[in-house]
């Protein structure tokens, strides 16, 4: 049965007007609830009133995913405003999070209520739906939001102003201070053809994390230091990434937002557990070098490193020369295989690309390079910096910097007491 006739059916049980059911119905369904759930819930909208169809209160901490709807008492901690689009036609919602004693939960608002975080309201017969795993409230318009007088107490922070090192995928309506590090214009396909966006990195005192704009504000440049209010966080590449909307509010501060030079050092098995890091520097011994180091060919198309002139995507082609290195780095903890650039790989071995292909010409032989670079840094100490993504091709630490650890007892435990004090 399609949704056209359940509609049909349910507004002729309910004595309802059909288009008004099914448009209802529809709404429903966007934000994914099951279907006969949806069905009850506009059962109980258009049920005639009384009955004590009303749900009973709930503490936050109770609610739970097997509910269908939940009336709750809580304070408002962030309100995000965001446009999404659904067949066809844009909807403004508000998103983000409710308290009270017991605990938070996430919340969209497919309405208006005026909700501010601070704010105390009551929300009756709110709809329960599984998010990620966890329940999440719809404020729909079968949902009562009273606004009270009282201001209830919650063991949380109010409002949504945090660090780049404290945000993770799904926040919303969340406000950084930050200095634009590195931004750039790209036109991309989005939802109404070519759209120019900005893209970049944001940092502050505690981390370095990716952003986008989605409607470019024109105060984000590079070396601005800014107040975002009502950003929201998405994953991208394992790590956060701070989105920005036209709801986004951006301000210039009258301050430099003190940026630290130092990338967080980890451990290699805890930063892999954590499936990555925008910024990171780890340290481990090297080794060994894996294949596909040294000199190697890219397709001039896609990039991709290519295999006896042939492309995967592009067949037969007339490879590029280029360098880098695939280095297997263990700190006792864990391991990555750090991946260093052309850059990076000619301070390593030591001599620059065209030196490289002289060398392998001599000797008849391009793993001349590949050995050369595995016998001088194998068996070292290293410290690398970099973005570290975890993915089914493994854990790989995207190198930006790649130094030998000096092999000083002094160097060695200023860096252990330096990791201790972190
Ligand atoms: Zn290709």
């Amino acid at each position: 049965m399609d949704i056209d006739d359940r509609a049909e059916a349910l507004a002729s049980d309910l004595g309802a007007d059909n288009e008004e059911v099914k448009a209802d119905l529809q709404n429903l369904l966007e934000y994914d609830v099951p279907i006969d759930e949806a069905v009850q819930s506009l059962r109980r909208k258009y049920g005639g009133g009384g009955g004590g169809a009303a749900p009973a209160a709930r503490s936050i901490g109770d609610v739970t995913t097997e509910d269908a709807s939940v009336t709750v008492t809580a304070r408002v901690l962030t309100v995000g405003k965001r446009t999404i689009r659904y067949q066809g036609d844009d909807y403004t919602i508000f998103e983000g999070e409710l308290a009270d004693e017991s605990g938070r939960i996430s919340y969209t608002a497919w309405t208006d209520f005026g909700l501010e975080p601070g704010a105390t309201i009551t929300a009756g017969n709110a709809g329960v739906r599984e998010w990620e795993g966890e329940p999440e409230l719809n404020l729909g318009e079968s949902t009562d939001v009273t606004f009270e007088d009282e201001t209830l107490s919650v063991p949380y922070e109010i409002g949504g102003d945090a660090s780049l090192a404290d945000l993770d995928p799904g926040d919303r309506g969340v406000n950084v201070e930050a200095v634009v590090l590195e931004v750039e214009s790209r036109t991309i396909d989005g939802r109404d053809g070519p759209t120019d966006i900005l893209s970049g990195v944001l940092a502050d005192e505690t981390a370095r994390l990716p952003f986008t704009d989605w409607n470019p504000h024109p105060d984000v440049a590079e070396g601005a230091s800014l107040r975002l209010e009502n950003c929201y966080v998405r994953e991208f590449r394992g790590v956060p990434s701070v989105n920005l909307s036209e709801f986004t509010t951006v301000t210039p501060l009258d301050r430099a937002v003190e940026v630290s030079d130092a990338a967080p050092r980890r451990a290699v098995g805890e930063a892999v557990a954590e499936g990555g890091a925008f910024d990171v520097e780890l340290v481990g011994n090297l080794l060994d070098v894996r294949d596909g180091s040294g000199l190697i060919q890219r397709c001039p198309e896609c990039n991709r490193v290519i295999q006896n002139g042939q492309c995967r995507s592009h067949g037969e082609v007339d490879g590029v020369d280029d360098l880098r290195v695939k280095a297997i780095l263990d700190d006792g903890t864990g391991t990555v295989t750090a991946v260093l650039d052309r850059d990076l790989t000619e301070e390593v071995y030591g001599g620059t690309l065209a030196d490289a292909l002289e060398h392998a010409r001599d000797a008849m032989d391009k793993e001349v390079v590949a050995d050369d670079i595995a016998e001088r840094v194998v068996g070292k100490e290293y410290r690398v910096r970099g973005v570290l993504s975890v993915d089914e091709y493994g854990a790989n630490l995207d190198a930006s910097e790649f130094d030998l650890v000096e092999e000083d007892p002094g160097e060695r435990a200023r860096a252990l007491l330096t990791e201790v004090s972190a």
